[in-house]
């Protein structure tokens, strides 16, 4: 029986060295980390490889390495930190536009509480409370097509006085928007303004027919206009292709979105489009996780958030999005409600992230924990710490201080 013979390496010139961070990665994957570090977007194709083909997984780009190329890229334009945002619908409900994922829409059976606009007090009221939880960003949402001037006058008041007090960055969700009103905002110091593409040019039809994804593109480009940061992204699960959304992140790198809101369709009851779908299939949360690297990979130096949907679908791989991702929503999302808020920030910081606390006059007790400085452990919540330890191994004065931090976990 023959032997194969070593294959004969001797004329080959040898590799050259890999820079540490791309070492191990495929041909393929070791082109996107090189693209998204130079701060380019990865071609239509590769975009399109990123989100997997069902039909043949043998072609699929493993998930780890994926996560570790899109974690690359973030690294290099965000570090490790990761920003939260606490978001705050001011305006609920009666909603003449019928977008079949909003329980606002006219359309929408879903039983919600609609209100009008809140009042300045609320505003700023519940904005402090977005400051105590750790928010960077505060952000608030209007229901409706778009502001009338009245609202304008309101929000621009509020947005200065959310400013001079708390320091907090502010974005502004008001639905469609010409230049003028834009402008507006921005002197009063708005921040971000954010109007989500939602979804495929070729898909929107299917969501929404009171208006067109062109009604869209316009008020983005008022916005950007008036010199306000541009926020825009997506719902992933309305029924559309991997096509669609490897299309959306392209128009959001053509529109230069600073920030790409990644949601997942939250199903509920009542609306229009209530059951989360992707080329027929399940929302899986491989494909959530993939979506993300995806946004990354295109919008390198976009701040790619986690919003709507986290736990529900992204579930026990949560910690995981934070390789894409910098930045999330906590605590109050519209019409259905995140996490509690220090499980999320105790699930960054474990997650090897800092969390970027923004101004000066944070809670000694949040700067502390942000810092790690806490005693770094804690139960499930409603879990007792007397249940899982058997108290005659332990000291006293363990013993005291585990009871204390139990009662803290079960009350939470
Ligand atoms: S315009 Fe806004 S509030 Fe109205 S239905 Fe569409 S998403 Fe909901």
């Amino acid at each position: 029986m023959s032997q194969t013979p070593a294959a004969d390496t001797s004329a080959r010139p040898p590799s050259p060295p890999q820079p540490p961070s791309i070492a191990g990665l495929s041909n393929r994957l070791a082109s996107f980390v090189e693209a998204g570090l130079a701060g380019r977007s990865i071609d239509a194709a590769h975009a399109r490889a990123v989100l997997g083909s069902p039909g043949s997984p043998q072609e699929t780009i493993p998930l780890l390495p994926l996560l570790h190329a899109a974690g690359e890229v973030r690294r290099r334009w965000f570090g490790r930190s990761v920003r939260v945002h606490v978001l705050n619908n001011v305006q609920n409900g009666a909603c003449p536009e019928d977008c079949g994922y909003c329980g606002q829409a006219r359309t929408s059976k879903a039983p919600i509480q609609p209100y009008k606009l809140k009042t300045k007090e609320e505003i700023i009221a519940e904005a402090e409370g977005a400051k105590k939880s750790g928010a960077f960003r505060y952000c608030m949402v209007l229901s409706g097509r778009g502001p009338s001037d009245a609202d304008i006058d309101h929000m621009a008041e509020c947005i200065r006085e959310v400013k001079r007090r708390f320091g907090l960055r502010t974005c502004l969700s008001a639905g469609l928007l010409d230049e003028a009103k834009a402008q507006r905002l921005r002197d009063a110091g708005l921040d971000r303004f954010n109007h989500n593409l939602n979804t495929s040019r070729r898909w929107y039809p299917q969501i929404c027919t009171t208006h067109t994804y062109d009604d869209r593109v316009e008020t983005l480009k008022a916005a950007r206009a008036s010199g306000v940061e541009l926020c825009s992204g997506l719902i992933v699960g309305m029924g559309e292709s991997l096509d669609d959304i490897a299309d959306v992140a392209q128009s959001l790198a053509g529109l230069e979105a600073e920030s790409i809101p990644v949601n997942f369709l939250v199903p509920i009851p009542g609306n229009e489009v209530a059951s989360p779908s992707v080329e027929g299939g399940p929302l899986t949360p491989e494909l959530c996780l993939r979506v993300l690297c995806l946004m990354r990979l295109v919008n390198p130096k976009a701040e790619v958030r986690v919003a709507a949907g986290r736990e529900g679908h992204l579930r026990s791989m949560q910690a995981l999005a934070l390789a894409p991702a910098n930045s999330l929503f906590v605590d109050g999302y519209l019409l259905t409600r995140g996490s509690d808020a220090l499980a999320t920030l105790r699930m960054i910081r474990d997650a090897g992230c800092t969390i970027e606390l923004e101004g000066a006059d944070w809670p000694e007790e949040l700067r502390r924990f942000a810092s790690g400085d806490d005693g770094g452990y804690a139960l499930p919540d409603g879990a007792r710490e007397l249940d899982v330890i058997k108290p005659e191994r332990l000291s006293e004065r363990k013993l005291a201080k585990l009871s204390v931090n139990g009662k803290a976990a079960a009350d939470r």
